[in-house]
């Protein structure tokens, strides 16, 4: 490990914490940079990109490592990493939130909770929010209030030529559109600074039911959705949970079909609304009114790194065939770990004023799927089951979000073509030589 005052802290290969330091959520990805950064503040940040440019290296931002998959090869590249970048402010008052780029969804929830307040916060308290709010960021009350990177009001970040930029509404505007969607291609961001929402108490839980029910449960959760308010947002998921000593004992090893729930207003409301759920008989129901931070773990997302692949879909319904085909591919003895099916729609669908490049998903679900590999060899098994998962929901798929999204890919796909083309313009006038790697890259027009 070499450290300098101009650099801040840097590992190589070699250097003792080398494998801590390239390591990521996703086990199944081996990490093999030139050198990770670590540095501590702005002239830090700015010193490193300028020696990767002198060295002729490019730039991978990443801060939790939570979806490096996209960026493929890391030959000729410099990782640097932002976990040094601290610092967490909240103004209850004005409903904003200031937080350096090492900041994770953990780092604030709880303290807003207590504020009765909420950010547009996802599955994961693990998750950086720098990243989640570049990529887009879809969450709980995502069908209420929209994406959380347009809930975002000043970025500031350090550009190729080492200058340190503060861009919002009325500052380097085609900069900030530019980075709330189109990801860590611009520049290495330092701080961020968004908006929260007032939210005491919400009616929010899991209902969970045995793993033989899943085609009734979809069944009757799907045909639940073109009626529901935007006040509440419905995840239904099937999950094998793996047989893990840290899970509680009610889930370790089980497999169950779950409605996860969370409603903006009263209990009332809620068993009025999720009537037909309900009547189905879950085994367990957790539902009950509770603070914002009832929210932070309500997926059961894994905070433990783990190996796995995964495949995804934006569509715009769950058919009876893809009902059928989902319930028998992830049924008892799959390969298949989880699918989670959002639904989205509601704020997600209108482009609010002064939106970012991510403005608006298509589609009423998200569909997630992904599958724990214990040993490499049963990724051929798994993949054909996530091929599977993929093809059932084909034929309504209508796009692609791209924070879930975990391999390589043409990243013009998830914008149309006017929007990619503006995000080209913004690349070229701040990083003509494409020195900055985002996992999505958006090259230089
Ligand atoms: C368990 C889990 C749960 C998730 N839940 C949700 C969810 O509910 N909703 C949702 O929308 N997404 C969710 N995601 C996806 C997540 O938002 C993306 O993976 C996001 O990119 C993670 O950001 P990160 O910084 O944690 O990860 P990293 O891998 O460290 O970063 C990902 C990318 O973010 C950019 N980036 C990060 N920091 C900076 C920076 N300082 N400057 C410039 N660019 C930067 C870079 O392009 C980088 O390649 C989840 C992912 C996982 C693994």
């Amino acid at each position: 490990m070499q450290t300098s005052t101009n650099l801040g802290r840097v590992v190589r290969p070699g250097d003792d914490a080398w494998d801590a330091a390239r390591g990521t959520f996703n086990l199944l990805i081996d990490q093999s940079p030139e050198a990770i950064a670590f540095p501590a503040d702005d002239r830090e940040v700015a010193a490193v990109i300028a020696y990767a440019r002198e060295h002729g290296l490019r730039v991978a931002p990443q801060a939790t490592g939570h979806n490096p998959g996209p960026l493929g090869s890391l030959a000729g590249t410099l990782i640097l990493n932002t976990s040094a970048l601290t610092g967490v402010s909240i103004d209850a008052g004005a409903r904003r939130v200031r937080v350096g780029a090492a900041a994770k969804w953990e780092d604030v929830t709880p303290q807003l909770s207590e504020l009765g307040l909420a950010a547009l916060h996802g599955s994961s308290p693990d998750v950086g929010i720098v990243g989640y709010s570049l990529g887009g960021g879809i969450g709980w009350l995502a069908r209420k209030h929209g994406m959380q990177c347009n809930a975002v009001t000043a970025i500031e970040l350090v550009t190729a030529d080492g200058r340190l930029v503060r861009t919002d509404a009325n500052n380097e505007p085609e900069l900030f559109w530019a980075l709330r969607g189109g990801g860590g291609n611009f520049g290495i961001v330092t701080a961020i600074e968004f908006s929260v929402f007032p939210a005491r108490e919400l009616y929010a839980g899991a209902m969970f039911f045995p793993l033989e029910r899943t085609s009734d449960v979809l069944r009757t959760w799907s045909g639940l959705l073109p009626a529901l308010p935007e006040e509440l947002t419905t995840w239904a998921t099937i999950l094998h949970f793996p047989p893990l000593p840290e899970l509680p004992d009610a889930v370790r090893g089980q497999s169950f079909v779950i409605v996860m729930v969370a409603l903006l207003g009263t209990e009332a409301e809620g068993r009025e609304l999720l009537r037909p759920l309900h009547r189905l008989g879950p085994a367990m129901d957790t539902l009950a009114m509770q603070p914002p931070i009832g929210l932070a773990d309500l997926a059961m997302d894994p905070v433990n790194p783990l190996p796995y692949l995964s495949t995804t879909a934006l569509i715009d319904e769950l058919s009876p065939s893809a009902i059928e085909d989902l319930t028998r591919i992830a049924g008892v003895g799959s390969t298949v770990t989880m699918v989670q099916l959002r639904h989205i729609g509601g704020a997600l669908a209108r482009h609010q004023p002064g939106a970012g490049a991510r403005a608006t998903l298509p589609g009423n679900i998200v569909m997630f799927s992904l599958s724990v590999v214990p040993d490499l060899s049963a990724a051929p098994a798994v993949e054909a089951d996530l091929d599977a998962i993929a093809a059932a929901v084909a034929p309504n798929r209508v796009g692609n979000y791209p924070n879930f999204v975990e391999q390589p890919t043409d990243a013009s796909l998830f914008f149309n073509t006017e929007t990619w083309n503006r995000l080209r313009r913004v690349k070229s006038e701040y990083d003509p030589q494409d020195v900055f790697r985002g996992n999505h890259h958006v090259p230089a027009s």
